[in-house]
């Protein structure tokens, strides 16, 4: 069965690439029948920020990417928070020391330091590996009684025995075989006198304890994937698939996106708005900039997969059909703000019209303008095309509600010329004399009337738009008549003349 896991820290707010790696998992599981899994990976406290962990759950929520199990949904294979599965982690260190596959040791910070300083004057970089751990000071020298008496009377740490001179070939579903030389390693840190394992022991034991099938995750955790394996062959248990999703560059394309690049850049690389509980800076979130979920999920599918085929706009359930982790690229993807904006403008579109007539109905309140539900809903129909955000709307029709107070000058020049006065006059008689202000019937009406008098459509078009809008923008001339009516319309007219 598959199950995968996303298993983010809570260190801070998720940005956008640990929502596309739940995104990923989520997408890969459906399409499999199978389970996404939330694990909390709290074990190093020294880095643990409080409400990120709910700011993880909201934003999974808000994306409409829901786990299966995890906090707060308990399934058969919890707890689902690292600082709650203490004990397991102690246990299954003291099988690698057993098996001869881990090690104490206790070499001083200080003394590593100097350790570090010696190799830097050389040139060279020290780690504490295959090749040289028999010179250093751990438990690989010592008697069984010594050991137990420096564990008693000592901090140390538990380090994996990495096999010497070793050639392995791994395996990643995106990267193909990868090949890594043993002695190439370091002897990572296992576990702590704390009593608190690293990262690479929890989430090999929990991946292993939890059944997960596949583990997809982003390209940053390829240099642990040796060592991973390593642990498995360790344990004696069969390894999961991996697979490692590639960066998101930014924009220009020159280095992975970060936490810090989105405000100056005027779009939010978070999912949801974050207030830094230290600082009490405020990052912005695509949430509150009125994206829509559907917008996020689409453009962070298309961040290192593609379905090979030229449709764009895919909807979560499509996304399941087409994902295939076969067509992620290896490539890091170019996160793009305009092209999302786009995909932003597409998804309004599509939007419920109940979304747009409340949030409009909600701004023209607080203007203190008050139309007919109806009369905004034939308006957000009429204009929506040309909007990305509700917010767009009033920019896009405030015409259809006040009139304009002033009027653009480089189209006034263009389209006001002498004779303009008299046009709209006689243009007034005609509009005064229509009784059936519809659309339809205005056309009929008035264009007869254009042909007949000589003047040429533009002479009387584009004045007309220029003294209704204000501009030369908007949507037909005739519509925005027929809805502001006979008496606004007369009076723009006279206002636009004087
Ligand atoms: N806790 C790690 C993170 O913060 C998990 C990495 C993995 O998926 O193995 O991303």
């Amino acid at each position: 069965k598959v199950r995968v896991r996303f298993a983010p820290s809570p260190t801070g707010p998720l940005h956008i690439g640990g929502v596309r790696t739940a995104l990923y998992n989520y997408l890969f599981a459906k399409k499999h029948q199978g389970d996404f899994i939330l694990r909390i990976e709290d074990t190093d406290q020294t880095r643990y920020v409080e409400k990120a962990e709910d700011y993880i759950i909201e934003s999974l929520n808000w994306c409409g990417i829901p786990y299966d199990e995890g906090p707060a949904k308990p399934g058969n294979f919890g707890p689902y928070k690292q600082s709650e599965r203490k004990e397991i982690y102690q246990k299954y260190i003291q099988v690698l020391l057993d098996k001869g596959h881990a090690y104490y040791a206790f070499d001083t910070p200080s003394e590593l330091h100097d350790l570090r300083q010696k190799a830097e004057q050389k040139g060279e970089k020290f780690s504490y590996g295959p090749t040289n751990r028999n010179e250093l000071n751990n438990s690989l020298h010592f008697s069984e009684n010594e050991v137990k008496k420096r564990i008693q009377a000592q901090d140390y740490v538990v380090r994996f025995k990495t096999p010497v001179n070793k050639t392995m070939n791994i395996k990643d579903e995106v990267r193909g075989y990868i090949e890594v030389q043993t002695d190439n390693l370091d002897d990572k840190i296992l576990f702590k006198s704390d009593g608190m394992p690293t990262y690479h022991l929890a989430n090999i034991v929990d991946d292993h304890l939890m059944e997960i099938s596949h583990v997809i995750r982003g390209e940053e955790w390829l240099p642990s994937l040796p060592l991973h394996v390593l642990l498995y062959e360790a344990f004696g248990w069969e390894a999961p698939s991996f697979a490692h999703l590639p960066l998101i560059l930014k924009p220009n394309g020159k280095g992975k996106l970060s936490k810090r690049d989105g405000d100056k850049d005027g779009f939010p690389v978070f999912p949801l708005q974050w207030k830094d509980p230290k600082t009490g800076s405020l990052s912005s979130g695509y949430r509150e900039e009125h994206y829509l979920p559907e917008t996020l999920v689409n453009v962070l599918a298309f961040l290192g997969w593609n379905p090979g085929t030229e449709q764009e706009l895919f909807s979560l359930k499509e996304l399941i059909q087409a994902f295939d982790l076969k067509k992620v690229n290896k490539a890091g993807a170019k996160f793009d703000p305009k092209k999302t904006l786009w995909f932003q403008q597409q998804y309004l579109q599509k939007a419920p019209i109940e979304y747009l007539l409340e949030e409009f109905l909600n701004e023209l309140e607080s203007m203190d303008i008050h139309p007919s539900q109806a009369y905004v809903e034939e308006v957000i129909q009429t204009v929506k095309e040309r909007a990305a955000f509700a917010s767009d709307l009033w920019e896009l029709s405030s015409f259809y509600f006040e009139a304009p107070k002033d009027f653009a000058q480089k189209a006034s020049k263009k389209v006001w010329k002498e004779d303009t006065e008299v046009v709209m006059k006689k243009l007034i008689e005609v509009i005064s004399e229509v009784d059936d202000f519809s659309e339809e019937n205005l056309k009929e009406e008035v264009k007869p009337w254009i042909a007949d008098s000589g003047y040429g459509f533009g002479k009387v078009m584009q004045p007309l738009r220029l003294s209704l809008v204000g501009d030369m923008k908007g949507p037909d001339v005739f519509h925005i008549l027929a809805c502001i009516g006979k008496n606004e319309a007369v009076k723009r007219i006279n206002f636009a003349i004087k």
